[in-house]
Formats: structure tokens, C-alpha cells, sequence
């Protein structure tokens, strides 16, 4: 399980509004891919959906159920940020199990979820070693791992591929595709690049200044766009 229901869903900063009016429904087992240019509220919008950051109004409404007041640890999400947000000073394995261990996880459970998540990534031979020991793409496969480990309902991604070279960028992708397949999860992911959205999404979410401009697949946005705004996003003539 793991549908997404946001409801009119609007974020102010201060006099700032931030998010205009949010409405999306998202299937069990999606991908979703939120596009827009930078400051239009991608990182906001996913922030009020993990519940790191309250929503001003409206509702995030999860299998049926109104979590806007429920606290992120409970809300069976998991997120990837593009900084990795590793624990230094943790070995590889104590980054992915630490959240599991907090929760009261029985150690033997912990291991198991750990060797699969571990295996899925191409990641057993480095699990006792240190973030500062490994290169961006096994760091930000850790934090993949550490997402995973969780078993969430819902994966939230944000930009995960922008601190990693070319090469790296298209391999992490193919593996991000990878886990989907494997897990049927459902999984919401924010990028400013159009390949990765176009490769990725089942779904493409166009945000423009805290609105939502089309929501489509990727044929559907690139043959059809609603204006000139996703036009030039998806980089298709009209
Ligand atoms: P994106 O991820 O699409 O680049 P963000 O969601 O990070 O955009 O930011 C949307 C807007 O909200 C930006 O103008 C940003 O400066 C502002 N913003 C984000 N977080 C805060 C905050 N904690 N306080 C004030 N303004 C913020
Ligand atoms: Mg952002």
C-alpha cells in the first residue's frame, strides 16, 4: 500500500506563499516525477508530504488516512536528499540500520533488511567501512539502503542525482528504475532534468511558482502540453 492524496495544500513562508494550491493523487506502486525550476516549491511540496515542514492549509491524506498531524517518524515515508545526509562517524551498515535500531527492530530483522537492501545496491562489500571512505554514487547508494531498510509505503527523493558526475547520474537512475520494478513501491521523485523525468516517471507533475501547470505522462506532456510553460520544460515544439 502506499496512495498519496494532497488536498488544496498551500505553504506559506511569512507573506510568501510558497505552495498555491496543491491537489494530486498518486496510485500505490507510482512514479511520480515533480519537474519545475528551481524555487518553484519542488523541495517544499515534498517536505509537507514527509511532514518536515507543516503545510499552511489543506490536507496530506495517505491510504485513506489524514496524516497532516501526524510526526514525519510515523507517517511511513522515506526520503533521499540530494546531500546524502550520511552519519559520519557510522559505518555503512549502522547508517542504513540506525533508523531500524531507534524504532525498537529487533537486531536479527535489522541484518536481514540490511543483507537485502545491501545486495539490491551492490553494496556488501563496503558496509563496514565510513561515508569518507566512499565515492558520491556508494554514498548516495547508502542513503538509498537506508531508505529501503525502512520498508516505507513511500519513497520521496529529492534531486538525488545532482551532486554526481554524468556517468554516475545515468547508473544511479538505471537503479532507482531498478528498485521500482523490484519493490512496487510507490515513489515520488524531484528533478530539474527532463531526461530523468522523461526516463523515470509514470507520471510527470509540472510545478510552476507553487501551482501545478499539467499533470500527464511523459508522451502525454510532451505530445499535448497545456501551455507554453510545460512546452518549454519538456522541451517539445508547439
Ligand atoms: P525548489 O525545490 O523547487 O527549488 P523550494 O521548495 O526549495 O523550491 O523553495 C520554494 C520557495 O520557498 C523559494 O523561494 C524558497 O526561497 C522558499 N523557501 C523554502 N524554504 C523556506 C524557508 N524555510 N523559509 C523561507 N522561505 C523558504
Ligand atoms: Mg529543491
Amino acid at each position: 500500500m502506499g496512495s498519496l492524496n494532497i488536498e488544496n495544500v498551500k505553504k506559506a513562508f511569512g507573506p510568501v506563499e510558497v505552495l498555491k494550491g496543491i491537489n494530486l493523487e498518486v496510485n500505490d506502486g507510482e512514479f511520480v516525477v515533480f519537474v519545475g525550476p528551481s524555487g518553484c516549491g519542488k523541495s517544499t511540496l515534498l517536505r509537507v508530504i514527509a511532514g518536515l515542514e507543516d503545510s499552511t492549509s489543506g490536507r496530506v491524506v495517505i491510504d485513506g488516512e489524514d496524516v497532516s498531524a501526524t510526526p514525519p517518524a510515523k507517517r511511513g515515508i522515506a526520503m533521499v536528499f540530494q546531500t546524502y545526509a550520511l552519519y559520519p562517524h557510522l559505518t555503512v551498515k549502522n547508517n542504513m540500520g540506525l533508523g531500524l535500531k531507534q524504532a525498537g527492530t529487533p537486531a536479527a530483522e535489522i541484518e536481514r533488511r540490511i543483507g537485502i537492501a545491501s545486495s539490491m545496491l551492490s553494496l556488501e562489500p563496503y558496509l563496514e567501512r565510513r561515508p569518507a571512505e566512499l565515492s558520491g554514487g556508494q554514498r548516495q547508494r547508502v542513503a538509498i539502503g537506508r531508505a529501503v531498510v525502512r520498508e516505507p509505503k513511500l519513497f520521496l527523493f529529492d534531486e538525488p542525482l545532482s551532486n554526481l558526475d554524468a556517468a554516475l547520474r545515468v547508473n544511479t537512475r538505471l537503479e532507482i528504475a531498478q528498485l521500482h520494478r523490484r519493490l512496487k513501491a510507490t515513489m515520488i521523485y524531484v528533478t530539474h532534468d527532463q531526461v530523468e523525468a522523461m526516463t523515470l516517471a509514470d507520471k510527470i507533475v509540472v510545478l510552476n511558482a507553487g501551482r501545478i501547470e499539467q499533470i500527464g505522462g511523459p508522451m502525454e506532456l510532451y505530445n499535448s502540453p497545456a501551455n507554453e510553460f510545460v512546452a518549454g520544460f519538456i522541451g517539445s515544439p508547439k
